[in-house]
């Protein structure tokens, strides 16, 4: 069985990553990797679906059990990849898409060399505010951090193998799925 490939995507909250991703997961090829969260579900996420909703105790007990792939701090919530159902999924020959920020993305670019990285840049921070106060999920000061943070990790977008700027949807969706497919292409070297 050819194994899957990793790939790990990175964007600015409210970049419209999601929207982007829904597209490219109507293909059963690929696996979304569900997260693990300390921070509090919004309205409308489900245990299981969106993120694992975890206390910081349980959270805390799996990283000195070494069963993240990678984790992070951001905005005050750890985040994190939990290894075991990635390394079924890539092993059954799925295509793994981790969504992730980019300290994690920078773990896993040295303990994974062969997955692709892709960063999703918004056309600017004001677009960036705009959907956020659209989105409506977070308080004013909650979408303030977010900006401050959006700004710091959109200096990082040189250190990913493909950028994408989400200005039109419909073309950031093809440039992605244009990336998948190419990534889907490539020699396993091991
Ligand atoms: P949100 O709270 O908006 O769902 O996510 C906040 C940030 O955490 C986003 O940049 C998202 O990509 C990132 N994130 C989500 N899951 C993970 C994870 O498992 N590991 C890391 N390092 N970041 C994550």
């Amino acid at each position: 069985m050819k194994r899957g490939k990793l790939i790990v995507v990175s964007a600015p909250s409210g970049c419209g990553k999601g929207t982007i991703l829904s597209e490219i997961l109507k293909n059963p090829k690929y696996y979304y990797s569900v997260s693990a969260t300390t921070r509090q579900p919004r309205k409308g996420e489900k245990d299981g679906v969106h993120y694992r909703f975890l206390q910081k105790e349980t959270f805390e007990n799996l990283i000195q059990e070494d069963a993240f792939l990678e984790y992070a701090s951001y905005c005050d919530n750890y985040y994190g990849t939990l290894l075991a159902p990635i390394e079924e999924h890539l092993s059954a020959g799925d295509n793994v898409i981790l969504e992730i920020e980019v300290k994690g993305a920078e773990q896993i670019r040295k303990k994974r060399p062969d997955a692709t990285l892709i960063f999703i840049q918004p056309p600017s921070i004001e677009v960036l505010r705009q959907r956020l106060e659209k989105r409506g999920t977070e308080t004013q000061e909650v979408i303030d951090k977010r900006i401050a943070q959006a700004e710091e990790e959109m200096t990082h977008w040189n250190e990913y193998d493909y950028c994408i700027v989400n200005d039109v949807l419909s073309e950031a969706v093809e440039d992605f799925k244009a990336v998948a497919r190419a990534v889907e292409l490539k020699v396993n070297q091991e």
